[in-house]
C-alpha cells in the first residue's frame, strides 16, 4: 500500500502551464492519497515551472520539487530522464503518478529501471481495493481489459488522458525546492521543432468534440459527381470554428494510398476504430460514415454520439448513436458553419474590445 505518492508533471512546451491531462492525474493522485492517508509530493520539470506550480498550490502537497532551466525546455531523453530521476529519488515515493504524454511515455520506464522499480503505461484507472493498489489498462485494441498489481516499488503509473476529472483550485504562492541533476553531458541538441501548420494539426485530444468524417464525403452525390474540394473546405471551416478534433473512417483514410480523390489533411493517424485509435472526448459527431462495427469500436469512450447519414438503415441507426440525423451532410455542415462563424466573429470582436 502506498504511503507516499509523487505527482510528476512537465509543463506544456512553450506555455509554462500544466496540461489538462496533468490536472487529471493530480485529481487522481489527490483522490488516492486521501483514500490511503498517504503523503503527496509534487515534482515539476520544464524551462520555467513557477507559474505552473502556482496554479496547483491549493492541492496542498507536502513539498514541490522542481527541475528547471533551458536544458529542460523541450523533450530529450537524457535531460528528462535525469530530471525525473532526481525528483523521484528526492521524493522517495513508493507510487509515482504521471500523465501518459509522449514526453513521459518515452522516458519514465527507463527511470523506473534506474530506480529498481517498475512502470506501467496507458493506465486508465488506479484504485485501492482491500488494501491493494490495482491499475487497469486495455490490450488488443481495447478488447481486453487487464487489472495489474505490482510488488516492486517505486511503481510509476502513466495515466491516459480523459479518464479522470481535471483538478481545479485557486492559484497561490508555492515554495519550490529546486533540484539540480548531475551535470548533463548531452549528445543531442534540440535545435527547434518542425510541426505542420496549425490548420493541418487536426488531432486535438483535449477537444470537447470529435468530428469523424467517412468515405461518403468523397463519393458521387445526387448530381452524379464528387465534390471533394467543397468537402475539404466545409470540414476545415468546421474544425476551425468549433475547435474539434478530426477522426476518419478506415475507408476514407485508405483512399490516400489508392490514388482516389482524397481529403488532403486526412492521414492514417486520424483513423478511429478497431485498427485505428480509441480517442476519448465528451461528444462525437460522425458525418458520411456508415457506422460499421469495426469503426464504432473506436467510439467506445465517446460519451454522447450523433451521426449524419443519408441512409436511415446505416449502422448508426442500429443502436450505435444516440441521435441519427437522416440528412445530407454537405447541407448540414454548411448550415452549421454559418451558425458557428458569426459566433466566432462576435466573440473575437468582444475579446478585441475588451483588450
Ligand atoms: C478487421 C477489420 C478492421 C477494421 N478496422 C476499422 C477501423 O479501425 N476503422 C474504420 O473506420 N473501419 C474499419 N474497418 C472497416 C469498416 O468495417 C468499414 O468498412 C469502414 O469503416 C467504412 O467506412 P465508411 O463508413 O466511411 O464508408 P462507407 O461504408 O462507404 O460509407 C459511406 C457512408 O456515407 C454516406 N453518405 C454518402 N454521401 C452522404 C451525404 N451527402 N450525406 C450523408 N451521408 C452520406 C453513405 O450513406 C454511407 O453510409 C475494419 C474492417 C475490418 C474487417
Amino acid at each position: 500500500m502506498a504511503q507516499h505518492i509523487l505527482f510528476l508533471a512537465h509543463v506544456a512546451e512553450g506555455a509554462n502551464t500544466l496540461t489538462k491531462a496533468s490536472h487529471e492525474v493530480l485529481g487522481a493522485a489527490l483522490k488516492l492519497s486521501s483514500q490511503l492517508g498517504a503523503h503527496l509530493t509534487i515534482g515539476l520539470i520544464g524551462h520555467d515551472v513557477a507559474a505552473a506550480a502556482e496554479t496547483i498550490a491549493a492541492a496542498g502537497a507536502d513539498k514541490v520539487f522542481a527541475v528547471f532551466g533551458p536544458d529542460f525546455a523541450t523533450a530529450r531523453y537524457m535531460s528528462d530522464a535525469a530530471a525525473a530521476e532526481a525528483i523521484c529519488r528526492s521524493a522517495a515515493a513508493d507510487l509515482i503518478l504521471a500523465p501518459a504524454s509522449s514526453r513521459f511515455m518515452r522516458v519514465l520506464p527507463g527511470v523506473a529501471y534506474r530506480l529498481n522499480g517498475c512502470a506501467d503505461t496507458h493506465v486508465t484507472s488506479l484504485e485501492a481495493l482491500n488494501g491493494e493498489l490495482r491499475a487497469t489498462r486495455w490490450y488488443y485494441r481495447q478488447r481486453i481489459e487487464a487489472v495489474i498489481r505490482r510488488e516492486p516499488r517505486p511503481w510509476i503509473v502513466l495515466l491516459e488522458p480523459g479518464c479522470e476529472a481535471a483538478w481545479t483550485g485557486t492559484p497561490g504562492p508555492v515554495k519550490l525546492e529546486e533540484l539540480s541533476p548531475p551535470k548533463l553531458t548531452a549528445r543531442t541538441v534540440v535545435t527547434g521543432i518542425r510541426a505542420p501548420g496549425s490548420d493541418a494539426q487536426t488531432i486535438r485530444p483535449d477537444a470537447d468534440l470529435l468530428f469523424v468524417a467517412g468515405a461518403g464525403w468523397t463519393k458521387k452525390q445526387s448530381d452524379g459527381k464528387t465534390h471533394v474540394a467543397q468537402a475539404e473546405k466545409l470540414i476545415l471551416d468546421f474544425l476551425r470554428a468549433s475547435g474539434s478534433s478530426l477522426g476518419g473512417s478506415k475507408s476514407l483514410v485508405d483512399q490516400t494510398g489508392e490514388s482516389q480523390a482524397v481529403l488532403r489533411f486526412m492521414t492514417h493517424l486520424n483513423q478511429v476504430g478497431q485498427t485505428g485509435s480509441t480517442p476519448r472526448h465528451p461528444k462525437g459527431l460522425s458525418m458520411c460514415c456508415h457506422g460499421e462495427e469495426p469503426h464504432v469500436v473506436g467510439w467506445r469512450f465517446i460519451n454522447e454520439r450523433r451521426a449524419v447519414n443519408l441512409d436511415p438503415n446505416c449502422g448508426w441507426a442500429r443502436g450505435k448513436a444516440d441521435v441519427l440525423y437522416v440528412a445530407d451532410a454537405f447541407e448540414v455542415l454548411a448550415n452549421l458553419n454559418a451558425l458557428l462563424t458569426p459566433l466566432t466573429q462576435t466573440s473575437l470582436e468582444a475579446m478585441t474590445q475588451k483588450a
